[in-house]
């Protein structure tokens, strides 16, 4: 959450409200705009309901609104403005107005950004948008032509079916005036309809895939969830290929059939071609897609059709769990432990938890799937709060591949080499054999550093406080705090030697040349989002090496995502040991995790696979657990070990990041802050800090972190809204807080 002048958060229920109000009754609105309060109006001509979409005066504007409930009245009557009109939308339902309520309450949030979030689609205040449609109409022309003759014929073939002036025109062969010609003579019928068109349906009543003993175990078990109708959490678990879609697919089914919504969150929105494919094929049609690569348009379509009942499955991005739907009945969380699902800026909350909330509220079912579940999730499951359902073998001949260490410390490499021999001689085999590799290394670009050989100086961001990592494709250096890039400089900026600067360290590009040496007559192709211009051409590599159009791929944590390489049997990791540096609460679980979905790539269909992981620290617990593929020995450490510290999900975190141009005033902040501590002492939390970010400057800002700890079921939110309060937040200073941090940056 971002504090602005004032911090606002609802507390309590949805206001109580008499079921219509009338012309003049006071209602007071939520608005969008970052004001502290409700606002008080007059109902407009007409009335309208509590929930009612409205457009209210604002000073000299007009701005989007909901009505939360009975006006306050603390205001001179006289003065008060009417709304100005009602939208024609579904009005927001209770449920949704107290979802919004508890989601702030819990992520500290004000509530105009709630409603932000909740209406995120454009020109909700417009009047229904209209288009022109055409079908076959009852006159006769004057005189028919060739062409009139061919737009006709269509019709006829057709039936009653309406076309714009574009599609008939192109079907027919003809221009535009021809159609508007017959239009002339009622030949042909000119309607308006709305541009919003319903979703076609899905059929839940076409055949699925036969499951086998185990996925259908599990799916009758959330049918008759579903059923039940209810709230309810599930962890379904399974190894990469175990077929929880196909479970989880049954559960869409089973809802649809109960005349409820559906809604699937995905990770990597962009990468689902396969995926919708996938919900084509059991359900006859495709669902609706909700991402930031949506048009507006469609966008606009899917928030109307969800409020109205009329799109029965999304498919999206995490911020679709604001959609208005009417009857929601299920959400999937698929790969419910990615990190993707935790938004870094603006509102920060985690849409897994969100999910859980939102259905507990509206009576939905949740189901959580993952392969490697958040430690969060695996503990609730531990304590009975989620039903966890498993699938614990591949589907069909598919095994899990066989995992081993490499140890770097036993084999010789060249410098700026990163290949060991072992690897080496397992991608050739995979060569001869026709099968494909994957080389993993988790770091764009060409080299994380780049470094002058006669000073020493490592060349660092202007802005930032953090090192410009070389990207060779696009010729520069680019920092990726902030996204700033120079030209590769030639001379050292510090001590202005020429050419003594060398690039250290390996990332994606550079390995594709330690690639191309070694396999000169390989087909190799490095996946990194950088390195194409657009979702759709990363899209279609992915594709082109799924039907077999490259030999070795070379790929960021991109790859270890849900796509399906057939021909995939040899996964090698560079340096595993790549995410077990550094402090953070969950590098043990985050390697786990990456580890074992990316070695889940290999050997997905009839051939099986081998995993190979470069480490110096093969006797590491973290790659050990990796190694023996013992999940649950590697949860109930790590779960011990948080326990102990009393850290999250035994104990409560709350991250404050205080930023600002000047440093003093940061610290001065940060350090009231910390002795000002009251409000956490009430509840026996404690403060520490404050001290520089682990990034401690970004864009110019200085960046200063304190963190609360706190006993599990601590009231966190409170306390640290009543803690930050009395703090005005001078000039150009920032105040962000992060509740259950899933990083420390
Ligand atoms: P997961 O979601 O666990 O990674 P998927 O549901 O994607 O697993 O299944 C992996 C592959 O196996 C998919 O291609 C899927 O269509 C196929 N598959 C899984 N279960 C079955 C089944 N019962 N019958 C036919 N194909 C199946
Ligand atoms: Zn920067």
């Amino acid at each position: 959450m971002q504090f602005g002048q004032g911090l606002w958060f609802a507390g309590g229920d949805v206001q109580q409200s008499p079921d219509f109000f009338h012309e003049g009754d006071l209602v007071s609105v939520l608005t969008t705009q970052p004001l502290d309060r409700t606002l008080d109006y007059k109902a407009p001509e007409g009335g309208c309901v509590p929930g009612a979409l409205v457009e209210v005066p604002l000073g000299p504007r007009k701005v989007l609104g909901v009505v939360w409930g009975p006006g306050k009245g603390d205001f001179d009557r006289s003065k008060i403005r009417s709304v100005i009109r009602v939208l024609d939308a579904a009005p927001m339902r209770e449920e949704m107005r107290l979802f919004l309520i508890r989601a702030a309450e819990y992520t500290l949030t004000s509530m105009p950004a709630m409603l932000r979030l909740a209406t995120r689609a454009p020109g909700l205040g417009d009047p229904p948008s209209m288009r022109k449609v055409y079908r076959l109409g009852t006159g006769k022309p004057d005189r028919m032509t060739d062409a009139r003759t061919r737009v006709l014929a269509v019709l006829e073939e057709y039936g009653g079916l309406a076309f714009t002036q574009k599609e008939l025109a192109e079907m027919a062969g003809v221009t535009g005036s021809v159609i508007k010609g017959l239009v002339k003579h009622g030949a042909v019928a000119e309607e308006d309809t709305p541009r919003d068109l319903p979703f076609a349906p899905l059929d839940p009543e076409r055949p699925g895939k036969a499951l086998t003993e185990e996925q259908k175990a599990a799916a009758d078990t959330l049918r008759a969830d579903i059923r039940d109708d209810g709230y309810g959490t599930t962890l379904l678990k399974g190894v990469t290929g175990s077929g929880k879609t196909e479970v989880y697919l049954e559960a869409v089914a089973e809802t649809l059939r109960t005349g409820r919504q559906a809604l699937v969150l995905l990770p990597e929105i962009a990468l689902t071609a396969e995926f919708l494919a996938r919900v084509e094929a059991r359900f006859g049609t495709r669902p609706a897609e909700w991402h930031s690569g949506v048009t507006m348009t469609e966008r606009r379509r899917i928030w109307r059709m969800a409020g109205q009942g009329q799109v029965q499955l999304v498919v999206g991005a995490r911020s679709a769990l604001y959609l208005p739907f009417q009857r929601l009945g299920l959400i999937i969380v698929d790969e419910e432990h990615d990190t993707s699902y935790k938004q870094e800026d603006g509102v920060l909350y985690n849409a897994r938890d969100m999910a859980v909330l939102r259905a507990s509220i509206c009576g939905a079912q949740v189901v959580l799937a993952s392969a490697t579940p958040s430690l969060e999730s695996w503990a609730n499951a531990e304590a009975g709060k989620y039903r966890k359902l498993e699938l614990t073998s591949r589907f069909g001949p598919a095994v899990m591949p066989e995992m081993r260490a490499i140890d770097m410390r036993g084999e010789q490499l060249a410098p700026g080499r990163w290949v060991l021999p072992t690897l080496r001689a397992a991608v050739n085999s995979r060569l001869q054999r026709g099968e494909q590799s994957l080389l993993f290394l988790n770091r764009r670009g060409y080299a994380p550093v780049t470094l002058c050989r006669a000073c020493g100086e490592q060349i660092g961001c202007r802005h930032c406080d953090a090192r410009m990592v070389e990207h060779r494709f696009l010729k520069r250096l680019m920092c990726h705090q902030c996204g700033d890039t120079i030209p590769i400089p030639s001379e050292c900026p510090s001590c202005g030697a020429e050419g003594r600067l060398a690039p250290v360290g390996p990332g994606v590009e550079r390995m594709g040349e330690e690639i191309a040496t070694l396999f000169p007559d390989a087909r190799v192709s490095v996946l990194s989002s950088d390195l194409f211009g657009s979702a759709r051409a990363l899209k279609a590599e992915i594709e082109n090496i799924a039907a077999g159009g490259a030999d070795i791929i070379i790929g960021t944590q991109l790859v270890a995502k849900g796509h399906n390489f057939p021909l995939l049997t040899l996964v090698g990791v560079i340096d595993a040991d790549l995410g077990l540096q550094g402090s953070d609460l969950r590098a043990a679980e985050r390697t786990f995790q990456l580890m074992r979905q990316v070695a889940g790539r290999a050997g997905r269909a009839d051939k099986p696979g081998t995993a190979l992981l470069q480490t110096y620290q093969p006797e590491h617990p973290v790659i050990r657990a990796i190694l023996s593929g013992n999940e649950e020995e590697f949860w109930k450490a790590e779960a011990a070990g948080r326990e102990a510290a009393a850290v999250p999900p035994y104990g409560r975190m709350a991250g404050i990041v205080l930023s600002g141009t000047d440093l003093q005033q940061v610290f001065d902040l940060g350090n009231a802050l910390a002795v000002q501590d009251a409000a956490l002492r009430q509840i026996g939390a404690q403060v520490f800090g404050p001290a520089p970010a682990p990034i401690a400057r970004v864009r110019g800002r200085h960046r200063v972190r304190l963190l609360v700890k706190a006993a599990k079921g601590a009231p966190v939110q409170a306390a640290v809204a009543r803690w930050i309060a009395p703090h005005k937040l001078r000039g150009d200073l920032r105040l962000s807080v992060d509740i259950d941090p899933q990083s420390f940056l």
